[in-house]
């Protein structure tokens, strides 16, 4: 169930007076947990979820979409996504890498090359989920549907 579908769901289950079981509430909330790690994996416009996010082979997000028209290229994330996983790559590969030599010691041209090609990996596969969870989040709570897009 896409998140918009199952928050008016709730809402009109709200309106006719019905009252929010706890099971009805935890079934909502694990769809849209479902729908958000389905978004991640593969980002498209947050609106009409067919459209592309990115231009290809990067992580710059189109101007419009190409489909609904929704002005994607005025988010205002800035370095979000890249700071916060800079923070999560750097306070899990350094420990990794300390524990790797307790165990292994190998040469240091072993530490470079391994963490440099973890590190990379790391980057290429969880920057573009991640920025586009944040332009998500972004559509969800700060902007409407019919909204012009920020200058
Ligand atoms: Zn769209």
């Amino acid at each position: 169930m896409p998140f918009r579908t199952a928050r008016r769901a709730r809402a009109k289950r709200c309106e006719t007076g019905d009252s929010l079981s706890g099971l009805f509430f935890l079934r909502v909330l694990i769809m849209s947990l479902a729908d958000d790690i389905a978004f991640c994996l593969k980002p498209r416009c947050p609106l009409c979820r067919k459209g592309k996010l990115y231009r290809p082979w990067t992580v710059s997000v189109v101007e419009k979409c190409a489909v609904c028209d929704a002005p994607l290229g005025a988010h205002d994330i800035g370095d979000g996504a890249a700071v916060f996983l800079m923070f999560i790559l750097c306070f899990s590969i350094v420990p990794m890498a300390w524990i790797f030599e307790l165990i292994f010691a190998p040469p240091l041209w072993v530490h470079a090359v391994l963490w440099t090609v973890v590190g990379l990996g790391a980057i290429a596969v969880m920057l573009p989920a991640t920025k586009a969870y944040i332009i998500m989040l972004e559509w969800r709570h700060l902007k409407k549907d019919g909204d012009a897009p920020e200058a």
